[in-house]
């Protein structure tokens, strides 16, 4: 074949490109993205449960001008409000100037995270250690929480109503908690257990003590001395007692801070990378697409990460009067607005990990720094529980990121049967929404730390900038 044949044919090929073969090292973008890393980096240290993603992400709204907004106060075009929904999901509503019949744009990302929370009653004591028990939330590898430096995070409501806010084990002077788990030398028995029968649920509690309270003149530590100390430490610094774990949420989390990764910087490790790290770049792009003549939605949503229900999960009907708020106060009708609607489930997906081969599949895997992945569905088995994106829905935002100069990439979650996961599309698309699933690739995900890619990161920015303009 000539050389001119070949190239001919090189055209009729889809090819993933690495955003380092679309930009060099030294190039603008590669420093605009690894500039942009930044910010994220510090949101994610504030943002470690749902609850502080919703307060960091007001803080970056509000310096945007952006300013609460209640269901019944009235709206009007050019309008940049947010609603913030009992403090663990956010709508971020920039509305337009073209008829609010044309639709929205919406990106729904989530700001929950794989974690273990306390369980009702959680303090015991047992041969002089004090723990908590905790109850996992969402989908974890359990053996992957022992052994690591985890922080407590979270809220307690006392009995006459008081909210007490708690953070312990992310400042250098601060200490830190614990799960045990076996030393070699005695875990022979163990050797053979497959993984998921290493660490059984219960085995996950929190080591929080070990000093049993005394008082002068008492010879002996009373009975559950460990527990009594805990709970008197709690009950000085926060004014709690036991009771009051009924109606708190606390949750543990790995006390790490986002770092860079690798030699060469390129990669960010964290917590909680799924999914901030789509609801982040769903609100920087928000903030650089004051032109656009859309109304546009960023949504951040909790309880994804245990099936999008309750009322500040994706299934809550909220979004439904959200979307009616906009038809009245714009003079439009809901169903006409649903039905020009588009969307953008923003979650992650997996990037192909040279570790695991087994499991993916190169052809339809999301390869690493190779930008933004788009997914038609998702689901598991024979696509069951998929969004499934119409082909004319993938054409329209294909020609979106290809205008736009966005590093993209098509991909699948894994090898079919491997296994599968869901996002938030299928609860958008259920209200006659265009959706499409597209994110950033994730290694290790939902592990205490995750791996992300800068350039995967930046153009998912660019990606959300350029649906909200288009
Ligand atoms: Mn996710
Ligand atoms: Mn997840």
């Amino acid at each position: 074949m000539s050389e001119e044949k070949t190239k001919a044919t090189d055209a009729l090929l889809y090819q993933k490109k690495s955003f380092y073969e679309v930009f060099a090292a030294n190039s603008e973008e590669v420093t605009a993205a690894y500039d942009y890393a930044k910010g994220y980096m510090a949101y994610m240290d504030a943002s470690k449960t749902e609850r502080e993603a919703v307060v960091a992400s007001i803080a970056l709204a509000e310096a945007q001008g952006y300013r609460a907004w209640k269901l019944g106060e009235p709206l009007t075009a050019g309008d940049r409000v947010y609603y913030n929904n009992r403090g663990k999901n956010l709508f971020l509503i920039a509305v337009g100037t073209e008829d609010i019949n044309n639709g929205i744009r919406f990106v729904a990302s989530h700001i929950d995270a794989p974690r273990l929370d306390l369980k009702p009653c959680p303090v015991y004591e047992d041969h002089g250690m004090g723990f908590l028990k905790t109850h996992y939330y969402g989908g974890i590898r359990k053996y992957q929480w022992v052994t690591v430096p985890l922080a407590l995070h979270g809220v307690v409501v006392k009995a006459d109503g008081t909210v007490v806010n708690v953070v312990v084990g992310e400042d250098d002077s601060d200490p830190v908690f614990y799960i045990n788990d076996l030393l070699p030398h005695l875990g022979r028995a163990d050797e053979s257990k497959p993984l998921g029968a290493a660490i059984p649920g219960e085995k996950l509690n929190i080591l929080v003590g070990s000093m049993p309270l005394t008082e002068e003149g008492e010879d002996k530590p009373e009975a559950d001395g460990v527990k009594r100390n805990v709970l008197k430490l709690l009950n000085d610094k926060y004014g709690i007692n036991e009771e009051d774990f009924i109606s708190a949420e606390l949750s543990l989390v790995p006390s790490a801070k986002a770092r860079d990764v690798g030699f060469d910087r390129s990669m960010i490790g964290a917590y909680g990378h799924d999914d901030r790290v789509c609801s982040y770049p769903a609100l920087t792009a928000l903030f650089e697409s004051n032109d656009t003549k859309h109304t546009c939605m960023a949504i951040l949503a909790d309880k994804e990460e245990t099936g999008s229900d309750g009322v500040t999960g994706m299934q809550c009907e909220l979004v439904l009067d959200l979307i009616d708020a906009l038809a009245d106060a714009l003079g439009g009708r809901s169903s006409i607005i649903r039905a020009n609607s588009k969307c953008l489930s923003a979650d992650v997906t997996a990037n192909y990990d040279p570790n695991f081969p087994d499991v993916f599949e190169i052809r339809n895997a999301a390869i690493i720094n190779c930008g933004i992945s788009l997914a038609k569905y998702t689901g598991s088995g024979g696509k069951g529980g998929t969004n499934d994106a119409s082909a004319e829905f993938v054409g329209w935002i294909r020609s979106v990121l290809k205008d736009a100069g966005v590093v993209w990439q098509i991909a699948e979650l894994g090898r079919v049967d491997a296994g599968g996961g869901g996002t938030v599309a299928k609860f958008l698309s259920k209200h006659n929404i265009d959706t499409i699933d597209i994110g950033v690739g994730v290694t290790s995900m939902h592990a205490p730390y995750e791996v992300i890619a800068k350039a995967d990161l930046y153009e998912a920015h660019r990606a959300f900038k350029a649906f909200y303009l288009a």
